[in-house]
């Protein structure tokens, strides 16, 4: 029952009608379907399953990660709520170590899109123009 993001059930309705139900794992939805054509079926509902978990672990991400513009914000941000402080980064790896060495925070992910503008325009720790957007987080 946990961790299935489809469960088939066939109980004897199913047995007698020649269906099966499905159920999705992240918000229940079920689906009573023909058994002819039942792999092709699990597959769109796989696929529907695979969305639902994608956009709410998305939202989670999302509310995850906070805004910072300084030295003192993102230790604050941090300290105070967890999760992800967002920021312009100079790319200097001597401007993480502040962080690091004051709350055992890091630079967890720096975006691959490298083409995308910095969240802000100037590093949060040295203020020198950011070429990239940095996300620190505590490291475990
Ligand atoms: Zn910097």
């Amino acid at each position: 029952m946990k961790g299935v993001p489809l469960r088939v059930e066939i109980g004897p309705n199913e047995c007698a009608e020649e269906t099966a139900t499905l159920v999705h794992r992240p918000d229940g939805e079920t689906d009573t379907v023909e058994r002819d054509g039942l792999a092709d079926t699990v597959q769109e509902h796989l696929d529907t399953v695979h969305a639902k978990l994608y956009a709410s672990a998305e939202e989670t991400l999302e509310a995850g990660v906070r805004e910072a513009e300084s030295r003192e914000e993102i230790l604050g941000t941090i300290g105070q709520h967890g999760g992800y402080v967002r920021c312009g980064w100079c790319g200097a790896e001597a401007c993480e170590e502040p962080i690091k060495s004051a709350i055992a925070a890091e630079i967890v992910m720096v975006p691959l899109d490298r083409d995308e503008e910095p969240v802000h325009e100037e590093c949060a720790i040295c203020g020198a123009e950011a070429t990239e957007t940095a996300y620190f987080a505590r490291s475990y």
